[in-house]
């Protein structure tokens, strides 16, 4: 067999890689993530409206939040507005204090970046890993022990002299990250551990959910996400103080009284509205037969892959059990150069593709903070592209 490094671009056609999809979702166009109400969405909506509690007090929220608690194993489950929302409210929850530094991968989804700015405090972006796209954990530890230097129980940067408070890892298209290796990294840099996982609910780490294994971890209830709540988002943690602190902080801190409104600090108006619950309980009824697609999609689309040499569809990383929200090609490095061509050549098609987003150290609003060296992120932001997803192509 031919080592896949003596390949010679010239036998590299971009149109081949369009029939290849085409085979696995038909010739018709296509979007990158629908949503399916095919459930109770309905009904539960209706029932909702019918009781008349549409906004943030009522039974469907509660409902909610313990069902997402039992099936990803968190001890807490605090519904918001948004995985933006959950993930601005964990880090605060987190200690991130305005002038603190956090770390936070640079191929990321914006909000990763926006919440931690929100606070006052900068994201220090890290390196990525080829396997799982994720913060690559030995890369991370040379860059912590060069540059950082513990004082006091906390880390600081020896270059801004700022403590980093947490980390943010982050389960990139639903592939778990090697969560297990950066909380051990965390623990002996005096890192606080928020995860990311607005991506993978239903993905699971050597067996134990993505999301639980940080102080906090949220997940995103977004229209494109796995399941959805219209917009939405939830806080999961197992520690009885900031699970308490998450539900006062999100309704604006109002003190429990039978008819005042006393609020001792600011707070935010971050709770899920039952009406949106009431359409999240409809959507975790059909989680499983969702995954199950999603993963039927993906052999489908390996198969239909396995004769290409430039190109390959992502698995989950080994130990791992991904629950495929977005599937996505990777460009071997010699054609990485072809993936604007690629993009478009679907695009005419009709189908809906994309490249991973832009990497936040190349956005206007993070280009001075400070990083470590990205190049494994810079070169895989040429070589991603994310293909339809959607649990009803299959
Ligand atoms: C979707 C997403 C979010 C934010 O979720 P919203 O519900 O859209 O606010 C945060 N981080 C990542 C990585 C995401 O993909």
């Amino acid at each position: 067999m031919r080592q896949k490094s003596q390949l010679c671009i010239n036998e590299f056609n971009p149109d081949d890689v369009l029939e290849a999809v085409k085979t696995v979702i038909g010739p018709m166009p296509a979007s990158l993530h629908e949503p399916i109400f095919k459930g109770n969405e309905w009904h539960y909506v209706k029932d909702c409206i019918d009781q008349g509690f549409v906004s943030s007090v009522g039974s469907y929220v509660k409902q909610f939040e313990s069902e997402i608690a039992k099936y990803t194993g968190a001890k807490y489950a605090i519904a918001t507005v948004n995985g933006t929302a959950a993930l601005h409210l964990a880090l605060i929850l987190a200690g991130v204090k305005p002038g603190d530094e956090v770390l936070a991968p640079s191929l990321t989804f914006v909000a990763t970046g926006n919440a931690i700015s929100y606070i006052g405090a900068t994201p220090h972006f890290v390196d990525s890993c080829e396997v799982n796209f994720g913060i690559d954990v030995g890369v991370l530890r040379l860059y912590l022990e060069q540059n950082t230097v513990i004082k006091n129980g906390h880390c600081f940067n020896k270059k801004t002299g700022c403590v980093i408070r947490a980390i943010v890892p982050m389960h990139v298209f639903g592939h778990p990250c090697n969560i297990a290796e950066i909380i051990k990294l965390a623990e002996e840099f005096k890192l606080v551990v928020v995860e990311d996982a607005a991506e993978s609910l239903g993905s699971f780490y050597m067996g134990k959910h993505t999301g639980t294994f940080g102080l906090l971890g949220i997940f995103s209830f977004n229209g494109n996400k796995t399941i959805t709540t219209g917009g939405g988002g939830v806080i999961v943690t197992d520690d009885d103080h900031i699970a308490e602190r998450a539900k006062y902080l999100s309704e604006t801190a109002k003190q429990p009284h039978n008819f005042s409104y006393i609020h001792n600090e600011i707070g935010f108006n971050y709770r899920m509205p039952n009406l949106n619950a009431a359409l999240g309980c409809a959507q975790l009824e059909c989680l499983p037969s969702f995954l199950k697609s999603k993963r039927a999609l993906f052999h489908s689309y390996q198969k239909a892959f396995s004769g290409m040499d430039f190109v390959t569809i992502v698995r989950e990383p080994p130990s791992c059990w991904s629950n495929y929200w977005l599937q996505t090609m990777l460009l071997n490095e010699k054609v990485a150069s072809y993936q604007e061509n690629i993009i478009k050549n679907f695009l005419n098609a009709g189908i809906l593709v994309r490249p991973v987003w832009r990497p936040l150290h190349l956005l206007p609003s993070f280009a001075s903070v400070p990083s470590a060296p990205l190049p494994v992120t810079t070169k895989l932001a040429q070589r991603l592209i994310n293909i339809p997803s959607s649990a009803g192509l299959i």
